[in-house]
């Protein structure tokens, strides 16, 4: 299934890093100019994240309300969605979390390792790339054996995104990233194809090997994001894909 018209990777101003003018409403607005008629609303949380940002929590109550009050006016479809980060010390209350609240998508992401912020470069001090990359995967199996409620795995290969190494060969990785999208295909979940990563490295998360392989595997679940954090960014470069 393919939908060109949906953007289903969105962070609105409640989000700490996104532009505090991108409110559910100006989204809508935007979505309704650019053509894109699904979109859903995944804004971060990050239990103990590893970046000072993210320290103070989204208050959901407030949020649900907002999304309804927004909701209710809106010409388009939109969805309750989430984007949980992964940490292996958290998985109690990413699951607690996601079973308190009536989310119709959840994007399931790693932004941290070993307590480290992948963007600061820090997790790779010290390992090899092959070190970095196979800890890196084999996080990911774990987050998808250890958390039930989840809809698609966020931006898979994000590990290449802050690397010092540059980017990878999937065959490199093959064995393990083939245990994740099985993992994945078991569950019936799915994996998004995130358009942000053509500023950084000129290709969708995850390159388009692994989302063949995932199709090859029986995968059948895709969505379709910008990991928009302003509003000019929605549904960018969607049509690349
Ligand atoms: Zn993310
Ligand atoms: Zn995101």
């Amino acid at each position: 299934m393919i939908y060109l018209n949906q953007d289903y990777h969105i962070h609105t101003n409640f989000s700490p890093d996104a532009d505090q003018n991108a409110t559910f409403e100006k989204y809508i607005a935007a979505a309704t100019t650019k053509g894109i008629t699904q979109i859903a609303f995944t804004d971060h949380v990050d239990f103990d994240a590893q970046h000072a940002l993210f320290n103070i929590p989204i208050d959901y109550d407030q949020y649900i309300a907002a999304f309804n009050k927004a909701k209710k006016d809106a010409p388009i479809d939109i969805k309750l969605g989430v984007e949980i980060g992964y940490q292996s010390h958290t998985v109690k209350l990413n699951n607690d979390f996601l079973e308190k609240y009536p989310f119709e998508f959840v994007i399931l992401s790693i932004h941290y390792l070993e307590k480290k912020d992948l963007y600061t470069g820090e997790y790779f001090q010290g390992k090899t790339k092959e070190e970095a990359y196979n800890i890196y995967f084999q996080t990911c199996l774990e987050a998808i054996e250890n958390t039930p409620n989840f809809t698609v795995f966020g931006h898979l290969d994000y590990i290449s995104r802050y690397s010092p190494f540059g980017d990878f060969e999937y065959q490199d990785y093959q064995e393990i990233i083939d245990k994740v999208l099985t993992a994945l295909i078991s569950r019936n979940k799915g994996i998004e194809i995130n358009t942000s990563g053509y500023k950084h490295e000129g290709r969708t998360y995850p390159s388009k090997s692994i989302i063949n392989r995932y199709k090859e595997l029986g995968g059948t679940i895709v969505s379709y994001g910008s990991d928009s954090h302003t509003i000019t960014e929605l549904g960018v470069e969607l049509q690349k894909i």
